[in-house]
Order: structure tokens, then C-alpha cells, then sequence
């Protein structure tokens, strides 16, 4: 059952690791070739997992195309009922599913079972239940020609799903459970990095009582295995969550095969701080927007635009919010944990360096940290303020997705509207003010696919949800996923 892989796969460990298999037409498969896949606490072999190529990303197409057929004729009702099944399995398993999770991403425990697990859980339950409310318009004409004309909804075939490692079972199943529930049939890539809890979905799904080839994964890289799903002529629909750099790849794979395609890429998120902001509500929100997940969420704040009439003021009360973020073994209850990867750590610490050598001053973390016990060769981070870069310097400027944030001052709206837009990014924003007339303004004027205001990530899932600029392509959410995975065909009929 799920929950007995689930507890063999939490026993995994450097000295007996177990290992991951792809899941085509209902069956598990090994593939000869491995790859590690490394618990970023502790620096150590977590478990293996699959590392598949062209035949495997192949023959998992060829499943989902077989299976697209009888799984397209099926009721909404009876695709709503397997995904509500798998939702339970799911959290049945909650606890585990969130230690899993934890140890596969770096993130803290609480923060796996608050947020992740639920999220995945809500998804799954979203989908199953609003593909039963879904209604298409019909027009009925009168005279000259009497007639009814009335829309369909198909779906759209094979599509293949493809995300990243930060919130890897929270965007996985934000993509199959709209795929499935509107008569698709789906390949899954998930991040090499973080393939553990989708492997249990599948175990879910399995069990749940999905008929086989509906959902496959594939388990390998990007180039290995991505790129061949990607260009797969059988292949109808790519949604893709990941950098802006792959995103940018795939687009140009799949536009000549006229494949659709929906891309959410990365950001360089702007906060702008008004000075009638109300600073004791803020401030913790304005904290957590950068630094929970260790600034792992493509949300996150990066980007800190204060007014300068309450530019100190706000520093020092950040400050020391901000230093209320632990960081350590993210069983311990510590606010933050590991960043999920060596190269990632090495990344986000080349930008602290790069940041000094730009101008910049660091007035909080910069450093790395190494717990002492079982978490000492994790990859662990401080949160690290920095002030004093002028907006070109690459760290105003480039994605650095980790516990770092850059705060700089502005003197007038219309300034600080200009600098917010001036990225090549566009995914969300944050506004503070208590003038609504201000919010309105300054929320309508930011180029943008979110704007929180007064608060950050409240999500519905009913509202859209992507990114303009080079942070996305199309929108995900409620009626927009719905309609991203399938085709209108219009009909026409005399009467
Ligand atoms: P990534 O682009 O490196 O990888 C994402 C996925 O694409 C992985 O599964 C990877 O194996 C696959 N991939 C890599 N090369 C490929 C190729 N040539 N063809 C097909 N697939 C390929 O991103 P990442 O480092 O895993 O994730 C971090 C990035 O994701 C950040 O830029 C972040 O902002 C972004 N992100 C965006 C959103 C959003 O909703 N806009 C959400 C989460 C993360």
C-alpha cells in the first residue's frame, strides 16, 4: 500500500538506499542507469532513483496515448471520484508524507506539514470537485434561422507535466489533477532533485484506482528525459514550472511542433513599503515573504522598496524580525532549513560575494551556517540583508531564489512604479500602504501576473495565477487550468 512504501522509503539512507522507479502504464520499472538523490541537511545519499532516457520517456507517451482514449470517454464524476480517493490516501499519510517531503527538499518539517502536504491535498480535491460545476455556454438563435449553438469542452490529449524542486509535490499536483480531471492523460517529469513525494503520488493514484497509462512518471533530467517528452509528436500539451532559462528552451522546442504550451518561470519580486504602511502588521508578513522556504518560492520577496521618509525605521524593526529566523535541522522546529542543492548553495552564496563586490553592504546573515550533529554537512544559509546596490547591480537584478533580500530606498511613487517594472520579470508583487486610492494606483501601474496588498501569499485557487514578462506564459488556476487542458469546439445546430 502507499503507506508501507511511504515508511520504506523515510528508512532510506546512505547505508541501505532504496530506489526509485519510474511508473508506466500502472507498473513501477527500474532502468539500469542511477542517479543519487542527496538529503541537503545532511549532505548524504538519501536514495536512487530511476535516471531514464529517450526509451523510457517514449514508451511512457505511448502508454498515456493508449490509455487516452477509454480515460477521455469517462464521466467527470468517475475521474472526480479516483482523484478524491488519492486526496484521502494522501492525507491519511500526512505526517509522513511531510517528513518525506522535508527530507527530500531541505525545507523545515513544520512548514512541510502547515503548507506543502495540505496544499497537495487541497489541489487534488479542488480539481475533483470543480470539474462537476464546470458549465459551457449555449446561445439558442430565433428567426430568420432558428438554431442552438452550444460548446463542448475536449481534452486535449497527452500532456506532459514538468516541475521544479522547490514546493515539488505542492506545483506537481497543481498540474495533474486539473490534467486528469478534464479527460487528459499525463506524463510527469519531476525535479531529479525532489522525485520523492511524486513517487508516492503515484503509489496514491495507483491505489486509488487509477486505470493504467492515465498517469505515468518519468524519472531522470531535463535533457535526458524532459526534452524527449518535450518534442514527443504524440505529445498535444507541455505545462511547464521551473527557470526562466529552460522555460525559454522548452517554448522554443515545442512552438514549431504547435504544441500548447503554458510556461511559469522565474521572478524578481518587488515589495514597495508606503510610508503610511502599518509597520507592527507588516513587518512579519514583509519578513516571511522573503525568507520562509529559505526564499525557495518563486513568490518571494526579493527586491525591498521602502520610502525613504521611514527608511530607518522600517530597517531596524525588519531587522529584528528578521533575526528571529533560526536556521538548522529542519526536524528541529528551526524556521528555516537547508537550501536544497550544493550548486544552489554555492549559487546563492556567490551572489552574497558578488553583492559586497557591487557596492553593497550586508547588515544581517551573509554567511553559511553548519549545525552541529546529524545536520553538519547540510547546506544551510543565513538570512542576509543587504543595502546600498544601485538597481543595475546583478543582485537587484537576477533570480538569486534564496534567503536574500535587497532593500533600497524611494522618495515617489511614480519612481518606485518605474523601478519595480524595470526587470525583465513579472511574476508578483508586494504593496503596503493604508491609503486604498495609493494600493489602487500603484497595484494597476505594476506589470505583473499578482499584486498582494496589506498581506502575501493568500492564494485561491479560483483566481489566476501566473506571470507576464519573462516570468510566464498563460495562466494557471480555477477556470484557467480548466481551460488551459482542454479545446472549445463550438457547435452549430439548426432546429
Ligand atoms: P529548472 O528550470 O532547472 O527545472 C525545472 C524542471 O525542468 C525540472 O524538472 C528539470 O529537470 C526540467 N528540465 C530541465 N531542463 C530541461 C529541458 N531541457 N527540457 C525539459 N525539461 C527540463 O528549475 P528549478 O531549478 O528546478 O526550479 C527553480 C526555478 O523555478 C526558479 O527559477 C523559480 O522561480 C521557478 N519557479 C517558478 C514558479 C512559478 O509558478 N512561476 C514556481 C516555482 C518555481
Amino acid at each position: 500500500s502507499t503507506s508501507t512504501v511511504l515508511k520504506r522509503l523515510l528508512e532510506s539512507s546512505a547505508q541501505f538506499p532504496v530506489k526509485l522507479h519510474n511508473f508506466i502504464d500502472n507498473e513501477f520499472e527500474n532502468t539500469k542507469e542511477k542517479m543519487e538523490s542527496i538529503n541537503p541537511a545532511t549532505g548524504e545519499l538519501f536514495f536512487y532513483l530511476n535516471r531514464s532516457g529517450k526509451n523510457e520517456a517514449d514508451r511512457a507517451v505511448q502508454a498515456a496515448k493508449r490509455a487516452f482514449e477509454s480515460w477521455s470517454e469517462t464521466s467527470p464524476q468517475y475521474r472526480s471520484s479516483i482523484l478524491l480517493k488519492a486526496a484521502q490516501i494522501i492525507e491519511d499519510n500526512l505526517d509522513d508524507m511531510a517528513l518525506l517531503e522535508s527530507r527530500d527538499q531541505g525545507k523545515p518539517l513544520w512548514l512541510a506539514k502547515a503548507v506543502d502536504i495540505p496544499r497537495c491535498i487541497h489541489n487534488l480535491r479542488y480539481f475533483a470537485n470543480s470539474i462537476l460545476h464546470h458549465t459551457d455556454p449555449s446561445i439558442l438563435h430565433h428567426s430568420p434561422t432558428p438554431g442552438l449553438s452550444y460548446v463542448v469542452r475536449d481534452p486535449v490529449g497527452v500532456a506532459v507535466l514538468i516541475s521544479p524542486w522547490n514546493l515539488p509535490i505542492y506545483l506537481l499536483s497543481f498540474k495533474i489533477a486539473p490534467a486528469i480531471a478534464t479527460g487528459n492523460t499525463v506524463v510527469c517529469k519531476p525535479s531529479e532533485l525532489t522525485s520523492a513525494t511524486a513517487y508516492i503520488l503515484m503509489h496514491a493514484l495507483f491505489e486509488a484506482g487509477l486505470p493504467k497509462g492515465v498517469v505515468n512518471m518519468v524519472l531522470g533530467t531535463g535533457a535526458e528525459v524532459g526534452e524527449h517528452l518535450v518534442t514527443n509528436p504524440d505529445v498535444a500539451l507541455v505545462s511547464f514550472t521551473g527557470s526562466t532559462v529552460i522555460g525559454k528552451k522548452i517554448a522554443s522546442l515545442a512552438a514549431p511542433l504547435n504544441k500548447k504550451t503554458s510556461l511559469e518561470m522565474g521572478g524578481k519580486n518587488a515589495c514597495i513599503v508606503c510610508p503610511s504602511a502599518d509597520l507592527p502588521k507588516a513587518i512579519p508578513d514583509i519578513v516571511r515573504s522573503c525568507f520562509i522556504n529559505q526564499g525557495e518560492v518563486c513568490l518571494c520577496t526579493s527586491r525591498l522598496f521602502v520610502h525613504q521618509s521611514i527608511f530607518d525605521q522600517f530597517l531596524s524593526q525588519f531587522l529584528e524580525e528578521a533575526k528571529q529566523y533560526s536556521v538548522g535541522d529542519p526536524e528541529s522546529g528551526a524556521k528555516l532549513g537547508a537550501v536544497n542543492s550544493k550548486v544552489h548553495f554555492d549559487k546563492v552564496m556567490s551572489y552574497i560575494k558578488i553583492a559586497s563586490e557591487e557596492g553593497g553592504k550586508v547588515v544581517l546573515g551573509g554567511e553559511s551556517v553548519q549545525p552541529e550533529g546529524r545536520c553538519n554537512g547540510g547546506y544551510f544559509i543565513q538570512p542576509t540583508v543587504i543595502v546600498g546596490l544601485s538597481d543595475d547591480s546583478r543582485c537587484m537584478r537576477e533570480e538569486i531564489f534564496g534567503p536574500v533580500v535587497c532593500i533600497v530606498p524611494f522618495q515617489s511613487n511614480e519612481e518606485v512604479i518605474k523601478r519595480a517594472n524595470g526587470t525583465p520579470y513579472g511574476l508578483s508583487a508586494t504593496v503596503f500602504s493604508q491609503n486604498v486610492n495609493e494600493i489602487h494606483s500603484i497595484a494597476r501601474s505594476l506589470r505583473v501576473g499578482t499584486v498582494w496588498c496589506n498581506t502575501w501569499m493568500l492564494r485561491d485557487l479560483n483566481m489566476p495565477f501566473g506571470g507576464t514578462k519573462d516570468s510566464g506564459m498563460g495562466r494557471e488556476g480555477g477556470e484557467d487550468s480548466l481551460h488551459f487542458f482542454t479545446e472549445q469546439k463550438t457547435i452549430c445546430l439548426r432546429i
